[in-house]
C-alpha cells in the first residue's frame, strides 16, 4: 500500500467514527467571547481560566522583554539561551509553589515526557491513572519502564497491583493529573501521597488544570488538600490559566539539578523566549495577589452547575474549573454541540480517542457574565 493510500484509508475510519477533527480559527483577542470563524460567541472551550491571555499587563511585560532581549532565546538554556528573566521565573515558581527550585521548559508536555523518562529506566514501575493525559503516558512508555494502569482514582486499585508488582522492580513512580482534563474531578492527593510512602514509591502529579485555579493563592492541589510537599514532583503548564506559554517542572533542589544535566527535552531545546518568559511571571504575579479573579471563577463555576441541575442534566463530577455534560455518543455530543453554536455557545464535544466516552465539555472563565449562563440555560432548554 502506497503512504497516501495508508494515510486516506486511516482519515476514512476516523471520520466513519464521527472521529474526525479540524482546527478552528479565532480572530482577536481570546476572552469569555470570542470571535470564531466570524461568529461571535461566548467561549467555553478555554483553558485561559483568569483571562490573563489578553490582560494588557502581560503583554506590555511581554513587549518589554521583546524590547529588552529580542524574539527568540538563541540557544538551549546551558549554551546561549539563559537570560535572567528565566532565572527570576523559576523562582517565582518555586516560592509559590512552596518548592526548593522550580524548572521551566518549552511545555507542559515537554516537561512531562522528559522528566518522567529522565527519572525512570527499564528496572522501574511506573503506576498510572487510566485517564492521565497524553503526555504523562507517552512520557511513561518512553521511559521503558514496567508501566500499570490503574482504574480512575481508585486507590484500592493501587494498592493491590503494587502488592502484585512493587517488590519485583528497583523504583517506582506514581503518576497521576490533579485535576482530569478531560472530567474535571481531582486525584485523591492525601491518599496517594500516604499509598506513596507506605510502598516505597515517587510520586508525580500534573498540575496543568490546577495551577493558577486551585488553593488559596492558585497555587494548585497540594495548596487545596493542605498536603505536605513531602517531595512530590509539581509539573505544570504555564500555558493555562497563567496566560502564556511554556511548562515547568518544581521539586526539591537535587531533583532539578538532575534534570538540568539528565532531562534531553530541557537540554536539547531552546529556552524559552523572553516574551514567554516575561508574560509567565506576570501572570503568576497577578494570580497571586488577585484572588477575587479566582472567586469570580467559582462563582461563575456554581452558575453553570446550577444551570445544569435546574435543567436535569447529568454531568460528571467535578471538582475544578471543568464542567463535562454526558453524551450518548460521539454523534449526538456533535450534534449538541453545533446546536449551542447555532446559538452563540462554543462548547466543544469531546469524543474518542482522547477520551472513552463522548461529552460536552464546559471550561468557566472568571470574565463570564451572569447573562451568559442565563442565555445558556434557555437555549439547552429549547434545544
Ligand atoms: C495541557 C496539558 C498538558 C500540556 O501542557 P502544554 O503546556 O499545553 O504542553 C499536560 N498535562 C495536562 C493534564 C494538560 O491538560
Amino acid at each position: 500500500m502506497s503512504l497516501s493510500e495508508y494515510l486516506s484509508k486511516s482519515l476514512n475510519t476516523i471520520k466513519r467514527a464521527n472521529w474526525y477533527r479540524q482546527e478552528k480559527t479565532i480572530t482577536g483577542l481570546s476572552g469569555a467571547v470570542i470571535e470564531l470563524e466570524g461568529e461571535k460567541l461566548v467561549n467555553f472551550a478555554s483553558n485561559d481560566y483568569l483571562a490573563l491571555a489578553s490582560d494588557a499587563r502581560l503583554m506590555e511585560a511581554s513587549i518589554e522583554a521583546i524590547y529588552k532581549y529580542g524574539t527568540g532565546s538563541t540557544g538551549s538554556r546551558l549554551l546561549s539561551g539563559h537570560r535572567l528573566l528565566h532565572e527570576d521565573l523559576e523562582s517565582s515558581i518555586a516560592l509559590w509553589k512552596n518548592t526548593e527550585k522550580a524548572l521551566i521548559f518549552s511545555s507542559g508536555y515537554t516537561a512531562n515526557i522528559g522528566t518522567i523518562s529522565a527519572l525512570m529506566s527499564k528496572k522501574d514501575l511506573i503506576l498510572g491513572d487510566e485517564y492521565n493525559h497524553s503526555s504523562l503516558k507517552n512520557g511513561a512508555k518512553l521511559s521503558q519502564s514496567q508501566v500499570i494502569e490503574y482504574n480512575h482514582n481508585n486507590c484500592l486499585d493501587l494498592i493491590h497491583k503494587l502488592e502484585q508488582n512493587r517488590e519485583h522492580y528497583r523504583h517506582c513512580l506514581i503518576i497521576t493529573d490533579s485535576v482530569f482534563s478531560m472530567d474535571g474531578d481531582l486525584c485523591p492527593l492525601p491518599e496517594l501521597r500516604q499509598i506513596a510512602n507506605k510502598y516505597d514509591c515517587w510520586l508525580l502529579i500534573d498540575e496543568a488544570h490546577a495551577t493558577g485555579v486551585m488553593g488559596k493563592t492558585g497555587a494548585g492541589c497540594l495548596e487545596h488538600f493542605g498536603v505536605k510537599n513531602d517531595n512530590i514532583i509539581q509539573i505544570g503548564t504555564l500555558s493555562k490559566a497563567i496566560g502564556s506559554l511554556g511548562g515547568y517542572v518544581a521539586g526539591s533542589a537535587v531533583l532539578i539539578d538532575f534534570l538540568r544535566n539528565r532531562c534531553p527535552t530541557w537540554i536539547y531545546t531552546t529556552a524559552l523566549s523572553p516574551a514567554d518568559t516575561a508574560a509567565a511571571l506576570k501572570g503568576i504575579e497577578i494570580i497571586k495577589h488577585d484572588s477575587e479573579r479566582r472567586s469570580n471563577l467559582w462563582e461563575n463555576m456554581t452558575f453553570l452547575k446550577q444551570v445544569f441541575i435546574s435543567l436535569n442534566l447529568s454531568f460528571f463530577p467535578t471538582e475544578s474549573a471543568i464542567l463535562c455534560l454526558k453524551s450518548k455518543n460521539a454523534e449526538s455530543a456533535l450534534k449538541m454541540s453545533l446546536k449551542l453554536r447555532e446559538n452563540g455557545f462554543f462548547v466543544p464535544a469531546i469524543r474518542p480517542p482522547t477520551v472513552s466516552t463522548s461529552r460536552l465539555r464546559f471550561s468557566v472563565m472568571a470574565t463570564h457574565q451572569p447573562i451568559h449562563f442565563t442565555t445558556l440555560k434557555n437555549s439547552i432548554a429549547m434545544a
